[in-house]
């Protein structure tokens, strides 16, 4: 038989996912020159936003924040028709952004990577796709998400059910149709409390299997207002400079950018607590973020906010004892996502809808006519999955990834992620990992986390690309002390006390630890900042054997 040779798929760069920091990464590398390839699982770009296409998703950051901020063409080109971006419009945003800046071309769709193995003598990584076609690279960069890994529900009898199924991290392309089905949507995270309203509106009946309630803040979305609009495309340059030197990586507070509060609740007297609270929820959407400095740290200063919100969800329902049930009081404010929904709460004053409490009684099994609960058989005609993610980590270790050694990542991270700046590993030389394990990217706003880590890829490839060996990668000495001060970070916070993803609590079997950086997006920003001027300490570059001293002084908390 004729064997025909492959030909050589070798690229500068290879990056993985083509979501909002794999479509900059690529655009980076196209500015310095690189030759690099995109690729993709899906059938187009956008990632989150290509997967979670359910009906109510949409960000609950401002579209004016959650945007590029590296073209000011960009930003001032393109509207925005509402406050708070539904999906559709997010995704035509990521295609326009393709579009403009010539990234198509190097974009490779319907290809899943199952491994990327470093090979230790060429110092070039080789990336293999699900279909065993093989492509190389000096520099890989995992874009793969923090939520993009969907979680297989741990519920007895899972798939055994006969109707139409969805999971909202993996909404089908067609039209899905609600009306005169009895819907049944698992899960009350941000997913369901968007979608729930929606599917209210048609289904015949709609159950929501609740675990734990959550707390959600009105969205208080509206379509875009042009003399706001041209308010904001004027003063683009401070708002991205206010966004950069905050917690959360963004500032506006009911469509105008505000300095987060720098005193604690503690510190201001009920009345004065009470009205900014109230300011707050007025003005909607997350920017109880920004609000007091100490609502993540401090019990009692977390309560104030946690009782008012309390309050507040509590006058939406008209039944006491169904508002018993969706109150939250099992975590305090903040310690798990905070929603923002549109009229989620007020959805369970519907006749068409009822609520089953999982905590009175787990779920005891899927059958082929719907759910069991408390030995009765709830019969529907759609279930709809909205139970989350294997988040941060999920997606980057359901591949199989193996640096120095054929060392895998699997095993190298199977007591807790180990990185450097969340963006490098030990022993992986040249694997960038955006919005990974140790970063504040999952806290904080993704675009401007996203955009100032892909910055910081750049900038290590420029400077590896200087060394006598293409090869950059952090010292075990700059990993061990970051990881250590993530974690000390995390010691002083109640994150402990939700049992969320950002712990990795929702996962069976995933080791229970914090997986951000919690000291926010400004002081990630700081510290990176004093890394690079002090000629990226904690990095060696490939014509450096030893690594550089004094990073554990450096990281020390
Ligand atoms: P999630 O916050 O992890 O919520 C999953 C829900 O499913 C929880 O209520 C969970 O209950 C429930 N669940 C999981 N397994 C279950 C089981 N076996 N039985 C019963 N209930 C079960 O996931 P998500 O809603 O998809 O949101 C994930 C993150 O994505 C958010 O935190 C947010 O960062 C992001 N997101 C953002 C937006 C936006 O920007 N607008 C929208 C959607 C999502 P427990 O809480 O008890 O585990």
């Amino acid at each position: 038989m004729l064997t025909i040779a492959k030909e050589e798929q070798r690229y500068d760069m290879v990056i993985v996912g083509a979501g909002v920091a794999g479509l900059y990464m690529l655009y980076r590398a196209m500015k310095a020159g690189l030759t690099a390839r995109l690729f993709d699982a899906a059938g187009g770009i956008g990632g989150t936003w290509y997967w979670n296409r359910y009906p109510g998703a949409r960000v609950d950051i401002e579209s004016f924040e959650y945007s590029y901020s590296f073209s000011d063409e960009l930003q001032q080109e393109w509207q925005w028709s509402e406050r708070y971006a539904s999906q559709p419009e997010l995704l035509r945003y990521l295609d326009h952004v393709a579009q403009r800046f010539a990234l198509h071309e190097h974009i490779q769709l319907d290809t899943r990577i199952d491994s990327v193995v470093f090979d230790e003598a060429r110092a070039e990584w080789t990336v293999e796709t699900q279909t065993g076609e093989t492509f190389q690279a000096c520099f890989c960069v995992m874009a793969t998400g923090c939520l993009s890994a969907p979680k297989v529900p741990d519920i007895p009898g899972y798939g055994r059910f006969a109707g139409e199924s969805h999971f909202t991290s993996r909404w089908p392309h067609e039209a899905i149709e609600f009306a005169g089905k009895r819907v049944g949507v698992i899960g009350t995270g941000s997913s369901a409390i968007q979608l729930v309203p929606v599917v209210a509106q048609s289904a015949s009946h709609l159950t929501v299997f609740q675990r734990t309630p959550n707390y959600s803040i009105p969205l208080r979305n509206r379509p875009m207002d042009a003399a706001y609009e041209k308010h904001m495309k004027a003063n683009y340059a401070a708002l991205r400079d206010m966004e950069w030197r905050s917690f959360g990586g963004f500032v506006c507070v009911g469509g105008e950018p505000r300095q987060p509060l720098q005193c604690s609740a503690l510190s201001v007297s009920t009345d004065e607590r009470r009205r900014e609270y109230e300011a707050r929820w007025e003005a909607g959407g997350l920017c109880y973020y920004t609000s007091y400095s100490d609502l993540l740290t401090n019990d009692e200063a977390n309560a104030t906010l946690s009782e008012f919100v309390r309050a507040k969800i509590r006058e939406k329902i008209n039944d006491p004892a169904i508002a018993d049930k969706l109150v939250p009081r099992d975590h305090p404010i903040l310690a798990k996502r905070l929603c923002a929904d549109s009229g989620y709460f007020e959805t369970f004053n519907r006749d068409n809808v009822s609520l089953v409490d999982l905590r009175e009684g787990p779920i005891e099994a899927m059958t082929e006519r719907g759910i069991v609960v408390g030995g009765v058989e709830i019969e529907l005609d759609m279930i709809v999955f909205a139970t989350g993610f294997d988040a941060v980590t999920g997606a980057l270790l359901n591949i199989d990834v193996r640096g120095r050694h054929g060392q895998s990542l699997r095993t190298a991270w199977h007591e807790g992620p180990q990185t450097y700046l969340g963006l490098m590993s030990a022993d992986f030389p040249n694997l960038f990992n955006i919005a990974g394990p140790g970063s504040t990217a999952s806290l904080s706003s993704a675009i401007p986390c996203d955009e100032h880590q892909v910055d910081l890829v750049a900038k290590l490839v420029e400077r590896a690309r200087r060394a006598r060996r293409p090869v950059v990668e952090p010292t075990h000495a700059a990993q061990a002390a970051w990881t250590t001060r993530i974690l000390a970070i995390a010691e002083g916070s109640l994150i402990h006390r939700g049992n969320s993803w950002y712990v990795g609590a929702n996962v069976p079997g995933k080791p229970r630890v914090v997986l951000l950086d919690l000291e926010g997006f400004d002081s990630y920003m700081a510290f990176c900042d004093g890394v690079l001027a002090r000629d990226y300490e904690g990095f060696v570059f490939g014509e450096v054997e030893a690594p550089k001293v004094g990073i554990e002084k450096l990281v020390a908390v």
